[in-house]
């Protein structure tokens, strides 16, 4: 009875939810409609027009080019620009001067926090951790509102498997179901439960639509193309758990798909993302997205824009195609009144949904800057988070934790810079306040012990490529001695060290937008330093900074301890002192896959099989798929990371041996701290498909689960298992399960695993 009871309230609940809904829904209509019978085409096409903000100055905004197209009704929002006294001034132009009054919206690209600035994404996803991660975009999504801003160009979900490319560390690297599940908590975290309530709220912008991440080479914007099976299967899914979690809008990639730009692409930005998808928000061009067609080679500005427009896109950022071509495409009959209605609606209801129709300032609240960016609790939770991502490499002899006395030679380029902390796409970061390694290490040692530091050598030898590596403010200082000198001046403080923390890699801005690579070593010039501190005998640790997985074979052959700290945003330094010292015990698994060398990427765990697969563990055979000079496997696989712990899995106990299409069955372990400390594990579920009526990957990551374990302490750890995390996309792209035989492993990274088999029916 009591049972019937609360399903009846909670049906109840979604019923009213819904009816509410539906009256909000057709209020907004009523409203829009009435607007828009009062706009003339021109004010029409000036909505879906977003320009970049310049260099509005306070004070000085109504004398700017942009408010004179504010006021001629041709502007829809702007980006890139902050504070609510900015925002207020430029928002006042358009709800006083214009002729309809329409609020602007503000856009930015908030990616990875907002002034207090958490792991770069790839980071943050070797958290494994979606409430971490929830709770960054939640701090970025309040920071970013209390200035004024109310949209932003995140999440980037583009799956990734070439570390070449520089974007690979605005992702959530290589993994579908990982990508979907991050993609979720972010949307969740910027727009809350996507009512826009509360002004803290903002609307997310799902990127880049779509397949960025697989460009030709790993070389920035370039080509891509791939079979539907593998797009649907492997790289949209992300994008549209982002669209079911509500994402207010989405933007086109640069890339081509299938010949034709994202931008002008009509299968994407309509036929999956609006017919089968059921997207409802708006589509947002890149940077120039439309123009770029030109080059492309779609035609001039009117035939890339219409071919836009055409396509689905309602929004074009910068360029002004839209602008200045659609009036004539109109009369020429290249696009239709209806679409450029039907854009034009649709980002007036965004800004409906965020309330800007009932208060132009919702977002322009002066008192929240204060209290409510940059605080201690947001730092705080920044500080965890980096902690959480950093991916334990190598730590022979448990070199690590170090002790908190005694002498320590802190040696390296990245050691001392606080400017290359946060990593990139941190525009709104103060870069001068980041924690450096060197400032973490004293904060958490005070008088107990020593650090000598010596900066050992430069980025790299090359002094232009250094230039290049580090723009915007990230400049390391180039040192002008030679770098035997630097060296010798390391060495010298070696050997009074009882242990080195070699702060090596990555400047930040060696990833990130246009910062492809094609080799993906750390540069010679730090290696030979390297090599010259190992020499010295003394126990060396290496604190690797980087934005993507770098080749480091070399170094996981020779160096006792690494600890990968990606960039670890504003308090990356005190979190590096957190882990290297213990007080946190790492927990981060990689995301993405470490290569032998860049000969064998692509390379990632959930392959295909060939016809000639190489057996497990051996290397080379003649006529096997394999390389005559280095094995198929990679440095460290997908899903690895070290604990200062130990765990132990037991054998995996299924609840039956056969599944049916509606049922269920349960995959269980045992997990065991078979070590001396406290400490998180994810464990890791991983399934394949043994026959399918097209080839299925080796395995595919279905399922985590984060478990803290005290020393010595034990837990079962169940999954269950239904036909609907076992459906893909067959050659027709339908959406099925296929009856057969299933391998089940459960493990703490995608190599080493145990395994179980059962049946669908
Ligand atoms: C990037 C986007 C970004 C946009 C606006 C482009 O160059 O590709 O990720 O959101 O600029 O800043």
């Amino acid at each position: 009875m009591k049972l019937i009871k609360q399903l009846a309230i909670v049906v109840l609940f979604f019923a009213a939810v819904q009816v509410k809904a539906q009256t909000n829904n057709a209020k907004m209509k009523t409203y829009i409609d009435a607007l828009m019978k009062k706009m003339t085409l021109d004010e029409k096409i000036g909505q879906l027009n977003l320009p970049g903000s310049g260099d509005i100055v306070t004070g000085q905004a109504s004398n700017s080019d942009i408010a004179k197209k504010i006021k001629e009704g041709k502007v829809g929002g702007l980006f890139n620009i902050k504070t609510v006294e900015k925002i207020r001034e430029v928002q006042k132009i358009a709800v006083e001067q214009s002729r309809l009054k329409i609020p602007l919206i503000f856009g930015m690209d908030v990616i990875h926090g907002y002034k207090t600035t958490y792991p770069i994404p790839l980071a943050l996803s070797c958290t494994w951790n979606m409430q971490t991660i929830e709770q960054s975009a939640r701090v970025a999504g309040i920071e970013a509102s209390a200035d004024g801003i109310c949209w932003t160009f995140s999440p980037m979900v583009d799956i990734a498997r070439d570390p070449r490319w520089g974007r690979i560390a605005e992702g959530s690297g290589e993994d579908t179901y990982l990508g979907s599940m991050i993609a979720k908590a972010m949307v969740k975290g910027y727009q809350g439960d996507n009512s826009f309530s509360k002004n803290n709220t903002i609307m997310s912008c799902v990127k880049h639509y779509a397949m960025y991440g697989a460009a030709e080479a790993g070389r920035d914007y370039n080509t891509t193309d791939m079979s539907r099976v593998r797009m649907f299967n492997e790289y949209l899914p992300p994008y549209k758990a982002a669209v079911d979690a509500g994402a207010g809008s989405i933007m086109a990639s640069f890339n081509e798909v299938d010949g034709i730009p994202a931008t002008g692409n009509k299968f994407l930005m309509t036929d999956v993302l609006r017919k089968q998808w059921g997207f409802k928000g708006f589509t947002v061009t890149d940077y120039t997205g439309i123009n770029e067609m030109i080059d492309h080679g779609m035609g001039d500005l009117k035939q890339v824009s219409a071919l836009a427009m055409n396509a689905g896109i309602h929004m074009d950022m910068v360029g002004e195609g839209f602008l200045t071509t659609l009036k004539q495409s109109l009369q020429e009959g290249k696009v239709t009144q209806k679409q450029i209605d039907d854009a034009c609606r649709l980002i007036l209801e965004a800004k409906y949904k965020l309330g800007l129709f009932d208060d132009p300032y919702k977002y322009c609240d002066a008192n929240r800057a204060k209290t409510e960016i940059f605080t201690a609790d947001h730092l705080k939770s920044a500080r965890a988070a980096a902690a959480e991502s950093f991916v334990l490499l190598k730590n022979q002899n448990n070199l690590l934790p170090l002790k908190k006395s005694g002498t320590i030679a802190l040696i390296g380029p990245l050691a001392d810079t606080k400017e290359n902390m946060s990593g990139t796409w941190s525009v709104a970061t103060d870069l001068d306040k980041c924690i450096s390694v060197k400032a973490g290490l004293q904060n958490a040692l005070g008088a107990n012990a020593k650090i000598l530091y010596a900066k050992g050598s430069n980025l790299d030898a090359d002094s232009a490529l250094e230039e290049r590596a580090t723009m915007f403010g990230r400049s390391i200082g180039r040192d002008k001695r030679t770098a035997q000198e630097m060296q010798n001046e390391a060495l010298a403080i070696a050997a009074q060290a009882d242990v080195i923390v070699a702060a090596l890699g990555e400047a930040s801005e060696m990833s990130g937008e246009s910062s492809s690579r094609s080799d993906l070593r750390v540069p010679q010039v730090q290696r030979e330093l390297l090599e010259a501190l190992l020499k010295t005998g003394k126990p060396v640790v290496l604190v690797l900074f980087t934005g993507r997985p770098l080749v480091i074979r070399w170094e996981n052959a020779n160096v006792p301890a690494i600890l990968n700290v990606w960039f670890g945003g504003s308090e990356a330094g005190n979190a590096i002192a957190d882990v290297l010292f213990g007080d946190v015990n790492p927990s981060g698994k990689l995301t993405t896959t470490f290569p032998q060398n860049v000969g064998q990427i692509p390379i990632y765990y959930s392959h295909k099989n060939t016809g000639r697969p190489l057996p497990d563990g051996q290397w080379f055979q003649k006529f096997r798929s394999n390389y005559l000079d280095i094995s198929n496997d990679p440095v460290y696989p997908f899903g690895y990371g070290l604990s200062y712990t130990t765990f132990s899995y037991s054998d995996i106990k299924l609840s039956d041996s056969s599944l049916t299409n509606t049922g269920k069955i349960t995959a269980t372990v045992t997990l065991t701290n078979t070590g001396s400390r406290d400490g998180s594990e994810v464990v890791q579920l991983y399934t394949r498909d043994m026959v399918g009526s097209i080839t299925r990957p080796v395995k595919e990551l279905k399922g985590f689960q984060k478990i803290w374990l005290k020393a010595g302490e034990s837990k079962t750890v169940t999954f269950t298992i239904t036909a609907n995390d076992l459906k893909f996309y067959n050659s027709d792209l339908k959406y099925v399960a296929e009856p057969g035989a299933f391998k089940v492993f459960i493990g703490g990274n995608s190599r080493d695993v145990k395994e179980a088999n059962f049946k669908l029916k």
